[in-house]
């Protein structure tokens, strides 16, 4: 983002616009948090902003300050349509892409809405008039933050937007220990604690709220995994059985495939979730180091993310899904011994 950049959206933003802000399907904790900061920080301004997600997020997200106004595109999809058809500029946070908003791809794609990009993920594609696209971010949190930064206006953060803006920072790093944790990123999340966010209340409302049956079903997740010492890969699956006999809600598989990667020696981790509603199988890939499985999984499974952390999916049986992925592991056995 340029300088030049930045004082057209200065001036852009210098009187009341009507303002969407679009975060990518299956929203997380950052991009809840993005979303609904970028909202907070736009109304105290005087726009007329709306958060319009694709489709629904995690009970663990619904707390979040002005999360009651958010508009879902699949299940309000007429008044969605309408905002985005009205928007003067449409903000489009945490995704690279139009089609990882799912069915909202068309309505972005036809909008002549002026789009700003804010988003941290690799690879962006050339859509968006203004864009502030940062790989080495640990969060888009934490750029909205440098966003308002760059506007000189850090001062009009107040207790809510500080809140949201912890909550998406705490989550994309793992609170605090993913590589992507900068100095920088600590010297934030220190003032947006002095700007009033309640880092251990955010916390609880996120880590402590599990149901029994979440439990249960991270229970079955760990006694599914099973370890490929020869390339420092351990993979967990759960079929559409297994996930309806825990009562699965969304959000009750976030973070499992974590687990794999805690084991010693052990740098790549999958896990492969089944969705028959969908008909597909989840994927998502996490890795230590510098073995990408964003490149991992744009080249097998039609996915991307991040250097350490990637998302992708496929359209063949969990088993057989399974053994693709075991069949593609030795042509990575240098590189993953080399890591
Ligand atoms: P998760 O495994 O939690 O779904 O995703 C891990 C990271 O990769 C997140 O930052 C997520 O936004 C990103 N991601 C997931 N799926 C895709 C995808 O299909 N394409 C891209 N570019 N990023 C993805
Ligand atoms: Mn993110």
């Amino acid at each position: 983002m340029t300088q030049q950049d930045i004082s057209d959206i200065k001036e852009l933003l210098a009187h009341p616009k009507k303002i969407v802000i679009v975060p990518h399907k299956n929203p997380d904790g950052d991009a809840i948090g993005s979303t609904l900061a970028l909202y907070h920080y736009l109304i105290k301004h005087n726009h007329s902003a709306t958060v319009i997600t694709p489709n629904d997020y995690p009970n663990f997200l619904k707390w979040v300050p002005g999360e009651d106004m958010i508009l879902k595109f699949d299940s309000q999809n007429k008044e969605s349509h309408a905002r985005i058809e009205d928007a003067d500029i449409i903000f489009t946070l945490d995704f690279n892409a139009f089609h990882r908003t799912g069915q909202m791809e068309p309505a972005l794609t036809e909008s002549k809405a002026i789009k700003i990009l804010i988003d941290h993920h690799q690879e962006p594609d050339d859509y968006a008039k203004y864009m502030f696209s940062d790989v080495s971010m640990s969060s888009t949190c934490e750029m909205v933050y440098h966003f308002i930064h760059m506007l000189g206006d850090t001062s009009t953060i107040n207790a809510t937007i500080a809140t949201c803006l912890y909550l998406g920072i705490m989550t994309d790093t793992g609170s605090f220990r993913f590589k992507s944790t900068s100095s920088t990123t600590h010297k934030v999340v220190a003032d947006l604690i002095e700007k009033g966010a309640d880092n251990a209340n955010i916390h609880n409302h996120v880590y402590d709220t599990n149901s029994f049956e979440r439990l249960q079903l991270l229970g079955c997740a760990l006694s599914n995994l099973k370890v490929l010492p020869e390339y420092r890969t351990a993979y967990i699956t759960l079929s559409q059985d297994e996930l309806n006999q825990f009562n699965y809600k969304k959000g009750d598989t976030e973070g499992v495939v974590n687990y794999g990667l805690s084991l010693d020696n052990i740098i790549f981790a999958a896990i492969f979730i089944e969705d028959k509603a969908e008909g597909i199988i989840k994927i998502s890939l996490r890795s230590k180091n510098n073995f990408s499985v964003n490149a991992f999984s744009r080249a097998h499974f039609g996915g991307g993310g991040h250097i350490n952390a990637a998302g992708g999916k496929s359209d063949v049986s969990l088993t057989d899904t399974v053994e693709k992925f075991i069949n593609i592991l030795p042509s990575y056995k240098n590189a993953l011994n080399h890591e």
